[in-house]
């Protein structure tokens, strides 16, 4: 019997909610990191087993990190975006010291270690909480008004694209409302490097991107599109017409949750209704069935 796959998914960064990260459990996962902090506790697992490691900045932590000699006031102000300066200020009071990316890269990346470049991609949504940057906590900071500028959070992208290209390494991608530009930027840094496959996450973009983009210029054994419940199904509907334009061999599955801290049963049973759908949609009749699909899809992914 085939393992269930977690093709995305994430390990908390908090201080307050921290669990054991199981690496050797029954479903096969491929952990993301977003920032040095949740890094910080994946690259920790000694002997990572069954569990993939994916080493990323995802734009919702970009801002935290510089791309040239600067200091911190003036990092921020170049990268951030704002109408209300004391909101700024009251932010630039929380942020900490930017981390320069160049140092953080050549300090972190093992490629002996990292199985996957991700997360990383781009969000035209993404607005600060008011604590500086997103932790996992029982009491969330509410959203400010502050922006990461387009530029930053797209230099920091091109910046992982080319660490995939590279390393040879598979990559793992967010996006929201940036379809267009997303997608051409990996036809101009990842495309041409046939040994990088792409795994879009949780896609939101529209059909005729997908198809008329997506699987138009990218091989369909470099593209891969993993499947969320709490995304892609959030209704039977949406769910179904987007799996009727993905060949089967492109389908994997995620839950997106941080897997030491969500309780074993509910990242399985996300797993598990997933793979329902997939039967259901696929026409493959056994959950089996559909388990051994996205495990072969899953091997050819994280495959170095
Ligand atoms: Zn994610």
């Amino acid at each position: 019997m085939s393992r269930f796959v977690d093709a995305h998914c994430h390990v908390s960064s908090g201080d307050e909610l921290h669990g054991e990260l199981d690496v050797e459990g029954p479903t096969l996962r491929c952990v993301m990191s977003n920032n040095g902090f949740d890094w910080e506790r994946l690259k920790t697992v000694g002997d990572a087993g069954r569990l993939r490691r994916g080493f990323g900045v995802h734009p919702w932590y970009c801002h935290l990190y510089s791309l040239g000699e600067t200091d911190k006031r003036s990092h921020y102000e170049s990268v951030l975006e704002w109408k209300d300066d004391d909101a700024f200020e009251s932010l630039l009071e929380r942020l900490p010291e930017p981390v320069p990316m160049e140092e953080y890269i050549s300090r972190e990346f093992d490629p002996s270690k990292v199985d996957v470049v991700g997360e990383i991609g781009l969000d035209r949504m993404f607005r600060l909480p008011e604590s500086g940057y997103y932790v996992h906590s029982k009491r969330q900071a509410p959203l400010s008004r502050v922006k990461v500028k387009m530029a930053h959070q797209m230099a920091v992208f091109q910046r992982f694209c080319r660490l995939a290209r590279e390393s040879r390494k598979p990559v793992s991608i967010h996006d929201v409302r940036c379809h267009g530009v997303l997608f051409e930027t990996c036809v101009r840094e990842i495309l041409p490097c046939e040994e990088v496959r792409v795994c879009l996450h949780s896609y939101t973009g529209s059909p005729q991107t997908l198809t008329e983009c997506w699987l138009r210029r990218f091989p369909e054994d470099r593209l891969f599109l993993s499947v969320s419940k709490y995304i892609n199904f959030r209704t039977e509907d949406v769910g179904e017409q987007l799996l009727k334009l993905v060949p089967p061999r492109c389908i994997l599955t995620e839950t997106d949750f941080p897997v030491d801290i969500e309780p074993e049963e509910d990242l399985q049973d996300q797993l598990e209704y997933t793979c329902r759908q997939l039967a259901r949609v696929l026409r493959l009749g056994e959950l089996d069935e559909v388990k051994a699909l996205i495990y072969d899809n899953y091997q050819r992914f994280v495959a170095s």
